[in-house]
């Protein structure tokens, strides 16, 4: 089903955007929320569960100490206040992936409240407010099986797979984000950049949006202007990548302007992003809080994390983002726009990796913002799942350095290694991809050069050295552009140059 859609440009030029992110980040404990069944992803179905996590009759939860850890460090990473007493809370409603017909969830006494998290957009701050992060417990698995979508219309039967029941979620939400103006889907995307990033740095989640480990709705109203009431949002499921976070905001503004240009109003309810087509689709009708007759989980005890161990816990916080990079830029000595150009390519934590594996900064911020960006922009993937390693650049580089391949041919070695052909070194041996400095070799090249171009060879020998260009094209010519540049101009010029 298409809808009308307004022209980005127009509609953030009439509508004021208003969002709201909630990102679910699944956390790597050994065991589950609220029993002791494995969290390891990939068992066969339905064998990491237990009496609780299929939620039979006179089962009793017990909540596992380490995602209260984790919760409380990810509140205090967002600048959040921890609840010194909170409880879960029971949220009512069926679905087949849900055994027991409730998910233990956290309602009003969230374990973090009231942060925010800073992130920079264009070298700009952008503070995001955070409402709250609570904790809960993941579904299972559903999989509708024959039909052509994998989705339940259509298909035969479905099966349930309920492994992931319990697994440990902290939803993170966001305080309504104003003021983003045209730049909200990029806003939005560094939000969940950053956040993920944080996540990964805290080490309490693998934090793979790829792999469902960090999953995000995405909220979204128009209204006239700042100065209006917010409009009505509709949330959007299913948004599991970076590009995505971007791609739905963007549609939504578009569509919603469509709506109300139409003097329409826009439907409060769930959408779905749908990754292949780049739009979103409408779901259920939102329900409301009532409609999960939300109550206190009386299987549970209060939650009161003592005020010394949230002071300990906050000692293991990493560097707070915004000082982390303050701190890269000195290190590496990159100007403003050359930050920002890395900021904006998500590409921090990377060339960080590569200058660790022995690159210059310089060289790393070249390698990931030019040929592998490019890549990662032609595979319609992310930089970081591009499945190139800090290693490899830096290996690519220091063959560069050693002039055992050129920048040229250093492509075909990036080829090489996505391609899965092995290490830079392995690639180089492979494909034969060394660059020819053998003097022997290379002056039997330059000498055919010369007689394949007499006027040029004239030209050098009357003194007009910037000639020697085209030969060293010749060259490269013949040895399929593994000469040695350097080196054959040299030559050329020890032959043909003044004093020859
Ligand atoms: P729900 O249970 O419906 O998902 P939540 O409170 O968990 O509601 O999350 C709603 C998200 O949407 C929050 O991030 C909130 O700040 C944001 N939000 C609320 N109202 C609006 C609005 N009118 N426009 C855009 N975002 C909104
Ligand atoms: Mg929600
Ligand atoms: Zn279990």
């Amino acid at each position: 089903m298409s809808e009308t859609l307004v022209d980005y440009d127009t509609a953030v030029a009439q509508w004021d955007p208003v969002m709201g992110l909630e990102v679910h980040v699944e956390l790597n404990t050994a065991s589950k929320m609220f029993c002791g069944c494995s969290t390891a992803f990939g068992a066969a179905p339905n064998t990491n569960v237990c009496p609780v996590c299929l939620g039979l009759p006179g089962a009793m939860p017990t909540v596992n100490a380490k995602a209260i850890e984790s919760a409380i460090r990810i509140g205090l990473a967002l600048n959040c206040s921890i609840a010194p007493w909170c409880r879960f809370a029971r949220k009512n409603y069926f679905y087949p992936d849900m055994p027991k017909n409730y998910q233990i969830s956290q309602y009003d006494e969230p374990i973090a409240h009231d942060g925010w998290l800073d992130v920079e957009v264009d070298g700009e701050t952008f503070r995001i407010e955070i409402e709250r992060a609570h904790m809960e417990e993941d579904t299972g698995k559903s999989t509708h099986v024959g039909g052509a979508t994998g989705r339940i219309h259509g298909a035969d039967y479905s099966l349930l797979d309920f492994n992931r029941a319990g697994v440990p979620l902290i939803e993170i939400v966001t305080r309504p984000i104003v003021g983003a103006g045209e730049r909200a889907p990029q806003i939005a995307r560094a939000y969940v950049a950053a956040l993920r990033d944080l996540i990964k740095a805290l080490g309490v989640s693998e934090a793979r949006m790829e792999q469902g480990n960090l999953r995000c709705d995405v909220n979204v109203s128009l209204r006239p202007s700042p100065e209006h009431e917010l409009g009505t949002r509709t949330e959007t499921k299913n948004v599991n990548s970076l590009r995505s976070v971007e791609g739905s905001v963007r549609y939504e503004i578009s569509r919603q302007a469509a709506v109300l240009d139409d003097g329409q109003a826009v439907h409060q309810e769930t959408r779905m992003w749908q990754e292949s087509t780049g739009i979103t689709t409408p779901g259920r009708s939102k329900e409301t809080a009532e409609d999960y007759r939300y109550f206190p989980e009386p299987d549970l005890v209060p939650i009161a994390p003592d005020a010394d161990w949230v002071e300990r816990l906050r000692a293991t916080l990493p560097e707070p983002p915004a000082q982390r990079l303050r701190r890269l830029q000195k290190e590496w000595g990159f100007t403003d726009a050359e930050l920002r150009d890395v900021v904006n390519a998500e590409a921090t934590g990377l060339i960080e990796e590569t200058v660790a594996e022995g690159c210059s900064p310089a060289a790393a911020r070249k390698w990931w913002l030019t040929e592998l960006a490019r890549r990662a922009n032609e595979a319609g993937t992310e930089l970081s799942e591009l499945g190139m390693r800090p290693k490899a650049v830096a290996d690519i580089q220091q063959l560069v350095e050693a002039g055992t391949i050129n920048d040229k041919l250093a492509r075909q070695v990036i080829d090489g290694v996505l391609a899965g052909e092995g290490t830079p070194a392995e690639v180089v041996a492979a494909r034969g991809l060394a660059v020819v400095s053998d003097d022997g070799a290379l002056s039997h090249a330059v000498d055919a050069a010369i007689g394949n171009n007499p006027a040029v060879a004239d030209k050098i020998r009357a003194g007009r050295v910037q000639a020697a260009g085209a030969l060293i094209g010749d060259v490269m010519k013949q040895l399929g552009g593994k000469a040695d540049a350097a080196k054959v101009r040299e030559l050329i010029l020890t032959k043909l140059g003044p004093g020859a």
